[in-house]
């Protein structure tokens, strides 16, 4: 079975009756559950961590501006896991940002180091979700939101991630053709091969609706983020819980030297 190794860096300090001790070694976990609840019960959280946020949906259906959308409207509240992927960065993407940018072969070999938890080929390129990704985004005590595909959310599922997930799909194809294009990020190739996909993400979708934990058709954009604050209600309570529980025990330190 897969061994899945987080990287040492996701451990960081845990304070005890006064002292702060450090894990070094490498957590290595038979499952992502496992390993989800081996860091938590390490860093002492009082309160159980949000779960992640996984948006999936066609290439030009919104994923992206529903985010940036929701992330204005709560802000602090998410950040992003960015990916590896081998494809070539749009005008204004930034490695590190966006994406990891890698060559096939440094995406090959973080593979077999076993540094992702979920990788796929879509549209004909490698996309992957990094272990330390993700751990990024947990360190600095927000809800984790990956944007991926849906072979990404059959690993995620199978892997007992646990996670929200969320399929948006287009009012019509017509309609998602229209945003691909006025984007204006793809050529005609390109754009034929995301329909292509985009059929195939839709009928999956369609046929297997309990991958999800809710579909949601982005026709109206606020009406979109309206729907999706409700469904994270529960998260957003638990990061308020977390992070009540991190400032008591802050102070309760701060109390204890004095
Ligand atoms: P994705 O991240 O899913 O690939 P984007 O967020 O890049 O998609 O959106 C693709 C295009 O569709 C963008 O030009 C964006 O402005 C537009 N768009 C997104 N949501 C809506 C919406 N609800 N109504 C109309 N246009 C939208
Ligand atoms: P784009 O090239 O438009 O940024 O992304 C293309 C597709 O790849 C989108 O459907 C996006 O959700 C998906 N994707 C991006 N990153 C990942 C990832 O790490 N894993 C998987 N499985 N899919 C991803």
């Amino acid at each position: 079975p897969t061994r899945y190794v987080a990287p040492v860096s996701c451990v960081t300090e845990r304070h005890v009756a006064e002292r702060t001790w450090t894990l070094t070694t490498t957590v290595a976990c038979s499952s992502p559950l496992l390993y989800w609840k081996h860091t938590n019960s390490f860093m002492g959280a009082a309160a159980a961590a949000p779960r992640c946020l996984v948006l999936a949906g066609p290439s030009g259906v919104g994923k992206g501006t529903v985010l940036a959308r929701l992330s204005q409207v709560l802000p602090d509240v998410f950040g992003f896991s960015v990916s590896h992927t081998t494809r070539a960065p749009r005008p204004g993407e930034c490695d590190g940002r966006e994406y990891h940018f890698v060559t096939e072969e440094e995406f090959q070999r973080a593979r077999a180091e076993g540094r992702f938890l979920e990788t796929a080929s879509v549209h004909g390129q490698w996309y992957g979700t990094s272990w330390e990704a993700i751990e990024r985004v947990r360190r600095t005590g927000r809800i984790c939101v990956l944007d991926i595909d849906v072979q990404g959310v059959r690993s995620i599922r199978a892997a007992k991630l646990p996670a929200l997930v969320v399929f948006l799909r287009p009012p019509s194809m017509a309609e998602l053709e229209r945003r691909l294009r006025g984007r204006g990020t793809e050529d005609e190739a390109k754009i034929q091969r995301r329909l292509e996909t985009a059929a195939e993400e839709l009928r999956i979708a369609h046929e297997e609706p309990s991958l999800f934990d809710a579909i949601i058709e982005n026709q109206d954009l606020e009406e979109t983020c309206a729907q999706l604050r409700k469904l994270l209600d529960e998260e957003v309570q638990a990061l308020r819980g977390v992070r009540e529980a991190g400032a008591a025990s802050a102070a309760q330190r701060t109390s204890g030297k004095h």
